[in-house]
């Protein structure tokens, strides 16, 4: 498989790191490999990366999918992808910042979208949450993501890493790490490690809930006053009354004196339903 070299594209074009927008480029063939195998591309596949860079991942993304939209915000960077990726004639580039499209106006009519990605890290959480909330209709994310962001998307409830982010991902997705990645996969190093993790929609979120915002409220709040009991978190949401709440946790089976951070979904979804049914 032809490679593109990252090292002598960035000398080839003499370009400079904009550390701001958290350009560290893909170096290790083997991670590239890794990503493309992990994220089971085909013919039949629309994808969407955000962030190409110099275009090393577009390449094999081009070589294997259907046709690749990338989304690139740095202006330095579009006349490189518009030169080196000028024989694909499935490649689109579009210069914008991924955190204020609209994606569906990219997808359109088309089936299968795969996003893949090695995603800028200062906006990684954002995009995930933008890509989940927004409801596109995506099959998978491939992304390279921090370790630490990960770890806190795979993790269970009483694990310290469970948190707001992980509900909303499991409440989308079936999650499945595919590797760790070192810093010196990349130039220049970034300071942290990285893994490549897999988020697969479900056809149907994991639990059902009358309410969704609510849902997400409940859970956002929980886990804002992590230190606090679950009584004290919903209270602080003046949804209701207490002696009312009392009965929502009640009709919940949920004791109220528990912390957000031991629920499941499940258990947050009933606790949203009982609280939607006192309001
Ligand atoms: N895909 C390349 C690779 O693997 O070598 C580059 C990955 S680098 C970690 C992140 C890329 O995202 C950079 O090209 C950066 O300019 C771009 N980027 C940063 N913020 C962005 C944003 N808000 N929207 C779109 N692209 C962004």
């Amino acid at each position: 498989m032809e490679k593109l070299i990252t090292k002598e594209l960035v000398k080839k074009y003499n370009f400079k790191f904009n550390k701001n927008l958290g350009q560290n480029f893909l170096i290790d063939n083997n991670v590239l490999d890794n990503i493309i195998e992990g994220s089971e591309v085909s013919k039949d596949d629309f994808v969407i990366e955000i962030g190409p860079g110099v275009g090393t991942l577009t390449r094999e993304l081009l070589n294997k999918a259907k046709k690749v939209c990338a989304v690139e915000l740095d202006s330095e960077l579009i006349p490189i992808l518009q030169n080196e990726l000028k024989e694909f004639d499935n490649f689109q580039l579009i210069h914008k910042d991924a955190l204020k499209i609209d994606f569906n106006e990219i997808i359109g009519d088309e089936k299968h979208i795969k996003v893949i990605a090695n995603l800028p890290y200062y906006v990684t959480t954002p995009i995930i949450a933008k890509i989940l909330n927004e409801g596109y209709n995506f099959d998978s994310l491939t992304i390279m993501i921090q370790k630490e962001v990960a770890e806190r998307i795979d993790s269970e409830p009483d694990c310290k890493e469970y948190g707001a982010l992980s509900v909303l991902v499991q409440y989308y997705c079936d999650t499945k790490i595919i590797m760790n990645v070192p810093p010196s996969a990349f130039i220049p190093q970034p300071k942290v490690n990285s893994i490549v993790i897999r988020l697969d929609k479900l056809d149907k979120p994991r639990v059902e809930v009358k309410d969704k915002q609510l849902f997400f409220k409940i859970v956002r709040q929980s886990f804002n006053m992590r230190r606090k009991t679950l009584r004290n978190a919903i209270k602080s949401l003046k949804v209701m009354d207490l002696e009312t709440m009392e009965k929502a946790f009640n009709d919940a089976g949920i004791d109220p004196r528990r912390r957000g951070e031991t629920l499941s979904l499940q258990e947050f979804a009933n606790l949203t339903d009982s609280i939607y049914k006192f309001i």
